[in-house]
């Protein structure tokens, strides 16, 4: 049988992982391993706590690996105020790529809604002091997100809405404001949903990412993987009707531009 996948493809990134995540304590380096025998050229590594963002750090001694510094929305309400002086240390202090992750997620109560606000403009705020791009979460929050971004010019920072989960009006309003759209496993499970929401949006601004071990794209294993970014630069390119090869370069341009990656033009 023919395949419709090359086994390779080069320059791809994914731009949103969590490899530090405890699912992949048995086989880390096996699972790293992977990504780049698959063709990935480069991984995100996102930060979601203070411990998280230190083990993001790590990871990206690797050449390959880069990491972010943040507390997510659902951390808003327990963690403490030492913990964001050290993220804003480790943004401060060079080879972070972005802040994040953060944003709003009204969708669970993980964190009382007022303290996810004041954290996520606490992170906006250091976004536009480092000139670091966002790693933005939105849950059950897409009128309010838009209208923060807007009002605190966190477009002048940019970066990616993660997670797009294929509301077109969302992705336009962010896209305006200078943020790029981050694709994933979650909303390549609805092709025609894919296919829909992305009507209109210019290329530029798509971004591939997994968000491993979570929302693993259909055909994989339930602990999603970076090597699984070839899934969703597969769904992506069916969606748009474009080769694989050039949805992998485009998205890798992007990518490179978005977080200053070595060989950003
Ligand atoms: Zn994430």
């Amino acid at each position: 049988m023919r395949r419709e996948l090359p086994a390779r493809l080069s320059d791809m990134i994914d731009t949103h992982c969590h490899l530090s995540s405890s699912q992949f304590d048995p086989d880390r380096e096996a699972v790293i391993g992977r990504a780049f025998e698959a063709g990935l050229a480069a991984i995100v590594e996102v930060g979601y706590s203070l411990e998280k963002s230190r083990r993001a750090r790590t990871l990206a001694a690797r050449p390959d690996i880069f990491a972010t510094a943040g507390i997510h929305p659902h951390e808003a309400g327990r963690f403490r105020e030492q913990d964001f002086e050290e993220i804003e240390r480790l943004a401060r202090l060079g080879g972070t790529v972005a802040i994040g992750e953060t944003g709003l997620d009204f969708y669970r109560d993980f964190a009382p809604a007022d303290a996810q606000r004041t954290l996520f403009r606490r992170h906006i705020a250091l976004a536009l002091e480092t000139s670091l791009p966002l790693v933005i979460h939105t849950r059950a929050a897409s009128d309010e997100m838009i209208a923060t971004l807007r009002e605190t010019g966190a477009g002048r920072a940019g970066g990616s809405l993660h997670a797009f989960h294929g509301d077109p009006a969302f992705a336009r309003g962010g896209i305006a404001l200078g943020f790029h759209i981050g694709i994933g496993g979650g909303l390549v499970k609805d092709p025609a949903r894919l296919r829909a929401s992305l009507e209109g949006l210019p290329l530029e601004r798509l971004l591939l990412e997994t968000d491993a071990p979570y929302l693993s794209p259909p055909g994989a294993a339930r602990r999603n993987e970076p090597a699984n970014i070839l899934l969703i630069a597969r769904a992506l390119a069916v969606a748009l009707g474009r080769d694989v090869e050039e949805i992998s370069r485009i998205t890798d341009e992007n990518a490179r531009r978005l977080f200053r990656l070595p060989g950003a033009s």
